[in-house]
């Protein structure tokens, strides 16, 4: 019987709990909370959030870990109790190299910030939300050194997002990705005129919420233990691993982006639904990193959704779910409309092959930023000529640049890279899938996905936080994470798809 290590889940319990109840009020703001009750609500968020902060930096819970520490010597790496420790560890290190006045004003200044960045952006106006950058820039140095690096400010910061990744190891595999990306994605516009414009006829939205409900439960979102509502914006969050909630919108004119943002939404969902039991409430019930997360949602958006296997069996039923939209046109011709690639200035609208364009473009002005190379005065213009150099267009104003992303009005530097991160370990995962899973098409083809759900949660999803994205990669047969499959993958797809050599 292992004393300290029970104390210290007892202990770590309601700080869960806490942080889990703070979720729910978030999921509530965005999906049905009145508008009345935003002051509220902050305060109740602000609350439950020091309670829990106050509780895990407790001399308590330094105790407890040295003791159960003791207790799980020489215990295997990734087992429960070795992990909780290393992990929790790791977590109250960081939580208590902060100054409690540095968290207190970050939250505050990028509170300010997030209301100017908005009115920024809808005034097309850099200058509104300048000194609120150069502030948020400031305090996340001073973040930075508090938390400790040994190469890079940057690497201090990304290690928030994604643990153990450092700003050498993605500029490498960006290097990489820009040398083949940038020709290979021009080739492809190129190559690529067809308009579709059968894609935004009047889709009733009703009958695309029901149609993308049955595929997430082909898929094996367990609606017994989450739900799935509306919101501006579509995200997933988690309560429990016993109730998981994703939001998506669905557009009346446009069929994308309700269709793929719930099989986006719900591939996170799968991730949190899949950890083990034996971690609920515990630090280690979430997801590996932000990277890890979103390889998840863009393996069963893109690879499984936007594949041809898939829609060779869902085709006849959207078909005959839309027969005045869709009658006239054939599985083929859609395939290609929902791989449309467009060299095109906002992130959130862009394709599979143009998207990691966008985020190496805010990889290198975060990097400058924090290097002092760039003044923030000088953003937009960096901006811009950054945007011609990766797409090939400048965007007629600041509102499509450098102000379309709310991330760095929340000081989130070091986040965009996880979103390319996700991408490049999606594609790693799947092939390393389809090598143990012979007829994983064919199975994709008869709408089939058992046997690739059983995959990713044996190789990734149970082990929720215990392993590191290099590691669950690595046990996972997949390799280093590196860009040469992602890039063969998008060769590959399009070389088929337009009937072109790439
Ligand atoms: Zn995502």
């Amino acid at each position: 019987m292992r004393v300290a290590l029970q104390e210290l889940r007892d202990h770590l319990a309601p700080i869960v709990d806490l942080r889990a109840a703070a979720a729910v009020l978030g999921w509530d703001q965005e999906t049905y909370m009145p508008r009345g009750a935003i002051e509220a609500r902050a305060a109740q968020l602000g609350t439950l959030g020091r309670l829990a902060h106050e509780l895990f930096v407790a001399e308590e819970t330094a105790a407890l870990l040295a003791a159960a520490e003791r207790e799980t010597e020489g215990m295997e790496y990734d087992s429960d109790a070795a992990s909780l420790v290393r992990v929790t560890q790791r977590d109250l290190d960081k939580a208590t190299k902060l100054p409690s006045d540095l968290v207190a004003e970050l939250a505050r200044a990028s509170s300010m910030a997030q209301q100017a960045w908005q009115e920024a952006r809808d005034n097309a106006d850099f200058s509104l939300f300048r000194p609120h950058l150069e502030r948020l820039l400031a305090l996340s140095v001073q973040k930075a050194q508090n938390l400790g690096y040994e190469e890079h400010v940057y690497d201090a910061l990304l290690d928030e997002y994604e643990p153990g990744m450092t700003k050498s190891e993605v500029e490498s595999l960006f290097r990489r990705l820009k040398s083949d990306l940038v020709p290979l994605a021009e080739a492809i516009t190129e190559a690529d005129r067809d308009q579709h414009p059968f894609l935004s006829l009047n889709y009733d939205v009703q009958s695309q919420w029901d149609f993308g409900v049955d595929i997430m439960r082909d898929f094996g979102f367990d609606f017994e233990r989450g739900r799935q509502d509306r919101s501006a914006h579509p995200f997933t969050t988690t309560f429990s691993i016993n109730d998981v909630r994703v939001t998506t919108r669905v557009h009346g004119d446009f069929l994308p982006a309700g269709l793929f943002g719930s099989l986006h939404e719900c591939g996170h969902a799968l991730y949190e639904q899949g950890i083990s039991a034996d971690l609920e409430r515990t630090p280690l019930a979430d997801g590996a990193s932000l990277g890890v997360h979103e390889s998840q949602s863009r393996l069963w958006e893109i690879l499984v959704g936007r594949s041809r296997e898939f829609w060779t069996h869902y085709y006849g039923p959207l078909q005959a779910r839309f027969p005045d939209q869709l009658g006239d046109v054939n599985q083929e011709r859609f395939y290609s409309a929902i791989n449309k690639v467009e060299r095109t200035l906002i992130r959130v609208e862009s394709d599979e092959v143009t998207y990691n364009l966008h985020i190496m473009l805010r990889f290198d002005l975060e990097i400058a930023m924090l290097e002092g190379r760039l003044d923030v005065a000088d953003l937009p213009e960096a901006w811009n000529a950054k945007s011609e150099e990766y797409l090939g267009q400048v965007p007629p104003d600041d509102a499509q640049g450098v102000l379309q992303d709310i991330h760095w009005s929340l000081a989130a530097f070091g986040y965009f890279p996880t979103y390319a991160l996700g991408n490049l370990l999606s594609v790693q995962l799947f092939e390393r899938a389809k090598e143990e899973l012979r007829d994983l098409e064919d199975q994709i083809s008869r709408g089939q996905f058992g046997d690739l759900l059983t995959w990713l949660r044996e190789r990734i999803h149970r082990h929720g936080r215990k392993l590191t994205a290099n590691e669950l990669l690595l046990r996972a047969g997949a390799g280093q994470l590196t860009a040469g499959p992602w890039v063969e993958h998008i060769r590959r797809k399009y070389a088929d798809l337009l009937g072109v050599k790439l």
